[in-house]
């Protein structure tokens, strides 16, 4: 990565890590085919996987969630007292490219992730962003186009995805672990099959006791039955709200048989 000096002003002259912006400020960006970096940014990097992410890639390749999931990704655990989190498993190739990285650019590019259409935006906490490269890596960040962060989240399709995902960001505050380690991980699998392999979740929630036990209506359970983001985002309420450990357990032995 390269570090622009700073111009005679004593201010950087050109934008890339050292950059930081508000969400009203403009930032210049464009990535286009003719670019000599088209794609390097495809290769050996950690994208993450929202919820909605797998959702939307797993329905994308026709696969089950728990298939695309073993397939296409790596589960993480930061430390000892988070939460599991999804990043692409990149190719075992020389330079480590994104599975769906082609010669024609990239073959999901409709339900490209959340990350990927940010990119080269960095969030940064509170009102404050950033990118994630330099100049020397990518090259749209000296070309002129003008973007504030809500006009470029809108021309990426990024920005439906705060509204789909309202609630997940909860979860780790109100879901809480009990320093018990086989009850600990019980609740990290909780929160790892309602978040990301939504499949399994719906076989959970519909094959047992769930309904009785979470006074699921026959409504509710008809729309958890059919409808994908309706059930994800049910399951962010449970977990951040309804949830019950020792419920949980039971119906999990009861549909899974463990
Ligand atoms: S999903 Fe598409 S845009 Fe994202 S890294 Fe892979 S090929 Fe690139
Ligand atoms: S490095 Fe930057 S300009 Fe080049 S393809 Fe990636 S995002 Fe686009």
């Amino acid at each position: 990565m390269s570090h622009e000096p700073p111009d005679a002003g004593g201010r950087r002259a050109e934008q890339g890590r050292h950059t930081e912006f508000t969400g009203g400020d403009m930032f210049k960006f464009r990535c286009h085919e003719g670019l000599e970096c088209f794609n390097r940014c495809c290769r050996d990097i950690n994208i993450f996987l929202s919820p909605y992410d797998v959702l939307r890639l797993s329905r994308k390749l026709g696969l089950p969630t728990g298939d695309f999931l073993t397939r296409f990704t790596i589960r993480m655990q930061p430390g000892k007292g988070g939460f599991p989190v999804v990043i692409i498993k990149m190719r075992e190739d020389a330079d480590l490219q994104c599975p769906f990285l082609t010669p024609r650019g990239c073959s999901v590019y409709n339900e490209r992730p959340w990350s990927c259409r940010m990119a080269p935006v960095e969030i940064r906490g509170g009102d404050r962003y950033g990118f994630a490269f330099d100049t020397g890596h990518c090259r749209g960040l000296l070309e002129d186009r003008e973007w504030t962060v809500a006009q470029w989240m809108e021309n990426q399709g990024s920005d439906k995805y705060q509204q789909l995902e309202i609630g997940f960001r909860d979860i780790p505050e109100k879901l809480r672990f009990t320093g018990f380690p086989d009850l600990d991980a019980h609740i990290r699998e909780m929160f790892f099959m309602a978040c990301y392999d939504l499949d399994m979740f719906r076989r959970y929630i519909l094959g047992g006791g769930f309904q009785q036990a979470f006074g699921v209506d026959d409504d509710t359970a008809a729309r958890l039955r059919r409808d994908d983001v309706a059930l994800l985002q049910y399951g962010f309420t449970w977990l951040a709200g309804d949830f019950n450990l020792r419920r949980s357990l039971e119906i999990r032995n009861e549909v899974f048989g463990r």
